[in-house]
């Protein structure tokens, strides 16, 4: 970022909102709020943007810099952004958010996810260097830039106690430009206010294009139940509507008419020979793909058991109009999806088979031909709920639809 000269502070006050109540000024650690004409502002000067006064102001008037325009305009611009996600993402996103995470992030526009992990594992090696070579001193970290704040601000003693290595952030970012080149976009986010004021400081001017917190990063991703205005080119006449985005967050667009207006498409003809290595490749794919699908099913907050089907399903997703390719790509598909079923460890079903024949070679003992019996008839129970469910769930969409 390069805005250190316009911007004063990365807190400040919204002297609309202030109500004069001085909490704010009680729990500032450092006195960097002072009242003026009945407003409580913050001192630059003083501020350490360790953030603590911002959830503590009843009105909501105390609130810091914000970076999601420039980040949407990186973006806009299409120009190579990478982000930086700082690792405390885990505690912000619940279980299944952390595994969509990426792919909102790639859907955003981000051209590559990556975690500051990466630059802090960096900076770990280097602070125990240094702390191996003066195992008797002191050594604050710098981690954490209010801390640094703190210390270059109101210690001062105490400055040559921090290790002179950089933070993950500034790593992160210095290890990314230099892969992917000076003019990358690397955005960071994390959880909290005091990196802007790091990544604003004269030293590491352009090294971190623009910072922002979760919160920030939530309203870039969706703006679920709002209108939002969306610019469109229509007849080559720039216009702005305006459109209410659904509860899933989504905005969909699709392309009328010829897809090579927007994609570059390119049709790749095979040879004999070089079509079995392409097609063992798909084969595989479509395997992984679909094994991926199906621990979604035993994922209960991604819904997915929602959406298993039965005979109707498997129909309705063969093309309405004839066509081989078609027709043999959805066969194959099928055919690899049994061959999956088919070697689960079920009773009843090949692989349930191997297992018992493992057991026994392993073990030197057959298992009871009663034990086996009611293992067949436990392996049937179960796939025949699995047949009956995934046909009722196809019954209930078409009332539903
Ligand atoms: S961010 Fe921290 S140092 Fe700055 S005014 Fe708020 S409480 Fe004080
Ligand atoms: S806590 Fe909020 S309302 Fe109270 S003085 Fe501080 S900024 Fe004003």
């Amino acid at each position: 970022m390069t805005k250190s000269t316009e911007i004063k502070s990365v807190v400040y006050t919204n002297k609309a909102k202030c109500r004069d109540c001085y909490r704010c000024v009680r729990v500032c650690p450092v006195n960097a709020i002072k009242m003026e004409n009945g407003q409580a502002m913050v001192i630059p000067e003083n501020c350490i943007s360790c953030g603590t006064c911002i959830p503590e102001c009843p009105q909501n008037a105390k609130t810091y810099v914000k970076n999601t325009d420039e980040v949407l305009d990186f973006l806009s611009e299409r120009q190579q952004v990478i982000i930086s996600v700082a690792p405390s993402f885990a505690s912000v996103y619940n279980k299944w958010e952390r595994k969509r995470l990426p792919s909102a992030l790639r859907q955003a526009g981000f051209s590559l996810i990556t975690e500051t992990a990466i630059g802090a594992y960096e900076v770990a090696l280097k602070t125990r260097e240094i702390v191996e070579n003066k195992p008797d001193s002191s050594h604050i970290c710098t981690a954490c830039p209010a801390v640094v704040n703190y210390i270059e601000k109101y210690s001062k003693k105490e400055i040559h106690f921090l290790t002179p290595v950089v933070s993950p952030m500034v790593a992160h970012a210095r290890m990314l430009k230099k892969q992917y080149g000076a003019e990358t976009k690397v955005v960071f986010v994390g959880p909290c206010v005091a990196k802007k004021s790091e990544a604003l400081h004269p030293k590491h001017q352009n090294i971190v294009d623009a910072v922002v917190t979760f919160e920030e990063l939530n309203e870039i991703l969706k703006h679920k139940n709002e209108e939002v205005t969306v610019s469109i080119i229509r007849d080559g006449v720039p216009k702005q509507i305006k459109v209410k985005v659904p509860e899933t967050g989504l905005l969909g667009i699709y392309p009328e008419g010829d897809m090579s207006k927007f994609f570059e498409l390119k049709k790749i003809e095979y040879g004999f020979w070089e079509s079995i290595p392409a097609g063992i490749n798909k084969g595989v794919n479509t395997l992984s793909d679909y094994i991926k699908q199906f621990k979604l099913i035993f994922t209960p907050e991604t819904k997915a058991y929602e959406s298993l089907g039965g005979f109707i399903t498997i129909g309705k997703i063969f093309p309405g109009v004839w066509d081989w390719q078609a027709f043999w790509t959805l066969t194959a598909f099928l055919s690899i999806i049994l061959a999956f079923m088919n070697i689960l460890p079920i009773p009843a079903l090949d692989g349930g088979h191997v297992m018992f024949l493992l057991y026994e070679m392993v073990t030197g003992r057959k298992p009871g031909d009663k034990f086996l019996e009611y293992a067949q008839i436990v392996g049937l129970v179960l796939l025949f709920s699995l047949l009956l469910y995934a046909n009722l769930n196809d019954v209930f969409r078409l009332f539903k639809d």
